[in-house]
């Protein structure tokens, strides 16, 4: 090979090496805030789960806004006070591929009100005929599982649970739940707190609650795109 040769190669070597920088791939996250319209999802006193979640996504939003974070891009399934099935939102997350979604809802018992604190759920483990699907399946759960740690870490750092005193759970989903069935994505359910409780309630009825909480979901996602 001549020295020419060799430079050349080493220049295609060296132009290639910058490719994948200039091509960067942006981590992409569906927020999706629960219920809508007609479906109001769990409702006390004059607290409707769906104005929750959808104010909840507009702090992260305007978060997102000024404080922009380069390679992440984000979208939601909702912006306004509309309907919308499973079955859609689980269309618009196949439809964008996102690298994790992120559900926003708030919980509550229906007779006691005595369960407390932010939950996360992630999707259940799943064996199929198929060892192909199962291994897909796998690679699903534990990203989501990964991103869920994340969250647990830094929901920890943040002094969340000393501040509002809100206990923190983390567990798999049960199966027939069509956004975690139905899509090929990691993806993660979040129930804030729960709207039942006297103490939780307390919390969501703190403005700065909203939005120590958006600040936190804000910082997770900039630490799980790497960024
Ligand atoms: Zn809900």
């Amino acid at each position: 090979m001549s020295f020419n040769t060799a430079k050349k190669i080493l220049l295609i070597l060296v132009f290639l090496s910058f490719l994948p920088l200039s091509a960067e791939k942006k981590f992409k996250v569906v927020i999706d805030p629960g219920h809508g319209g007609t479906n109001t999802g769990a409702i006390s006193g004059d607290i409707s789960e769906k104005e929750l979640t959808l104010a909840l996504a507009a702090k992260i939003r305007a978060f997102f806004r000024k404080h922009p974070v380069p390679g992440v891009e984000i979208l939601f399934t909702r912006t306004d006070d509309v309907s919308m099935p499973i079955k859609e939102r689980v269309e618009f997350i196949e439809q964008h591929q996102p690298d994790l979604f992120i559900s926003l809802h708030f919980n509550s018992q229906k007779v006691l009100t005595t369960n407390r604190g932010f939950e996360i759920y992630y999707p259940p483990d799943f064996v199929s005929k198929d060892s192909a699907s199962t291994a897909l399946f796998y690679d699903k759960v534990n990203r989501s599982f990964n991103y869920g740690s994340i969250f647990r870490d830094l929901y920890f750092k943040a002094n969340l649970h000393t501040t509002w005193r809100l206990p923190f759970n983390m567990f798999s989903q049960k199966y027939n739940f069509g956004l975690f069935d139905d899509t090929t994505v990691p993806g993660l359910l979040l129930e804030i707190a729960y709207i039942s409780s006297p103490e939780d309630r307390a919390c969501i009825e703190n403005p700065l609650f909203a939005a120590d909480v958006a600040w936190f979901i804000y910082d997770a996602i900039i630490k799980i795109a790497g960024k």
